[in-house]
């Protein structure tokens, strides 16, 4: 997502920062190439339009171009209004649980969740992620209902999703129209204490009357406090259209954005808040139910502009390295006992953070380290390869690395399908390692290691 748009934003940056002074046509050069790259990512017209009036009216303001570092500040202004166009901190919902709270829930129970989109879009799958958020992250209570009686199996798709996230569906009742199913829903969540009711909405393959109707009436039995247009990125320019069209019907609260890991160009996530004035709120990142994120502009911001996304790349540390593992595996590296189990655990822990590419996408400055990696070969393939060659050692050799000899790396070669050299190469990695342990415990241990990281 957006690599192709920030490869052009950061050959256009590179030249305005490369210069002392800037005349307002070099600002006027400039921004023109930032129109062609964000119409070329799929941003539609009349937002791609405001965007660069808007960047121009303050780039060439006296201040800017007459400050000392002219191309860092319009940079920074570019980010600011690519920060803006994507909603804004306050897409960051604020509500009673503070920072992590995306959605408006604070109405007497339940609280209505009501999902829309065309078919397709992810917007059975969206539903069981939200519930499963709302479930684990919140503490709530959420039931989900499926008012699809057009699709074949909706329900029955809905109620399987349910049962691998932990969260209750209602039962299906065969040949019930949609606002009954509401009615019942509401009804049976009412009675059962559910705090919050998600309703998967049918969906069509275009947008049509009798679908906005059958909206319009299932909002107004069910009086939702959020309303959230599921949209797939990859359908570009269409995902706007869709969205205006719904934009215009139905009451949005805010929209869920799918398939970001795919290759979409980014058109879709720039407009969507102009076109529909209502926040992202979740960004689907894959097929799994864990598979959601809230959206934050700002981040998504430094991740187009090719300054990193450090604060995303923490969290997801954050949750895959438990505290007492991290801490486990410090005590082992000071007591020098850092073996090629501890290496292989640290190898599966950057596989689990999604890899290589995932981490150098969203650490600053990291594009062109990237590349290089890419173009060495140094892959994921590789963080695969390596868990292989430790996987065909045996207890002993992995606790004593010493221990092999030509040939026993043969043999380890030969059985993780790789070669004695790439053998190697991890003994070495893991030898590096240990030296650098030694170096930390000699400069005072982990307060060493504080002033070794600045
Ligand atoms: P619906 O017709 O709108 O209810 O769409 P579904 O929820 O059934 O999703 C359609 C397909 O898209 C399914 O195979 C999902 O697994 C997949 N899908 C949904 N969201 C995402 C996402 O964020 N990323 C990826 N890669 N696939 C997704």
């Amino acid at each position: 997502m957006f690599d192709s748009l920030s490869d052009r934003l950061g050959t256009v940056f590179d030249r305005l920062r490369g210069r002392g002074a800037l005349s307002e046509q070099d600002v006027r050069d400039a921004m023109r190439e930032v129109r062609v790259a964000l119409l070329e990512a799929d941003v539609a017209l009349p937002v791609a339009r405001d965007f660069i009036a808007r960047v121009t009216e303050r780039a060439i303001g006296q201040e800017v171009l007459k400050s000392v570092t002219p191309g860092q500040m319009v940079v920074k202004i570019v980010n600011d209004e690519l920060v803006a166009m994507l909603g804004g901190e306050e897409a960051v919902g604020k509500g009673p649980m503070g920072e992590g709270e995306a959605l408006n829930l604070s109405v007497a129970p339940p609280a209505v969740v009501m999902m829309v989109g065309l078919q397709g879009s992810g917007k059975t799958t969206s539903t069981a992620k939200i519930a499963k958020l709302l479930k684990d992250k919140q503490g709530k209570k959420p039931l989900m209902a499926s008012l699809d009686v057009n699709r074949p199996a909706a329900q029955e798709q809905l109620a399987v999703l349910g049962e691998q996230a932990g969260v209750a569906t209602l039962p299906i009742v065969a040949g019930q129209q949609p606002v009954d199913i509401a009615r019942r829903a509401l009804g049976a969540a009412k009675l059962q204490n559910f705090d919050v009711l998600l309703l998967d909405t049918a969906g069509r393959l275009h947008v049509d009357e009798a679908l906005m109707a059958e909206m319009k009436a299932v909002a107004s039995v069910s009086t939702p406090a959020e309303v959230l247009l599921v949209v797939d990125s990859l359908t570009g320019q269409d995902a706007v259209n869709v969205a205006q069209s719904f934009s215009d019907e139905v009451p949005l609260t805010g929209v869920v954005l799918t398939r970001m890991d795919g290759d979409a160009r980014g058109g879709a996530a720039l407009s969507m808040r102009a076109v529909t004035g209502k926040p992202i709120k979740f960004a689907g990142t894959g097929e799994k139910l864990d598979a959601i994120e809230r959206f934050h502009p700002a981040r998504v911001a430094d991740r187009i502009l090719g300054m990193g996304d450090v604060v995303s790349l923490v969290e997801r540390a954050a949750e895959t390295i438990k505290a007492e593992d991290a801490e486990d595996l410090a005590k082992r590296m000071m007591a020098g006992k850092f073996d090629l189990n501890d290496l292989r655990k640290q190898l599966k822990q950057m596989q689990n953070m999604g890899g290589l590419g995932m981490l150098a996408g969203m650490m600053p400055g990291m594009k062109k380290a990237k590349a290089a990696m890419a173009s060495s070969g140094m892959d994921d393939k590789v963080l695969v390869h390596m868990d292989a060659i430790i996987g065909s050692m045996t207890e002993k050799e992995r606790a004593r690395p010493e221990l092999l000899n030509a040939k026993r790396k043969k043999r380890v070669a030969a059985g993780s399908g790789t070669s004695v050299q790439e053998v190697n190469k991890i003994l070495k990695m893991h030898q590096e390692m240990g030296r650098a342990m030694k170096q930390i415990k000699k400069m005072g241990g982990l307060k060493g290691l504080g002033a070794l990281l600045g």
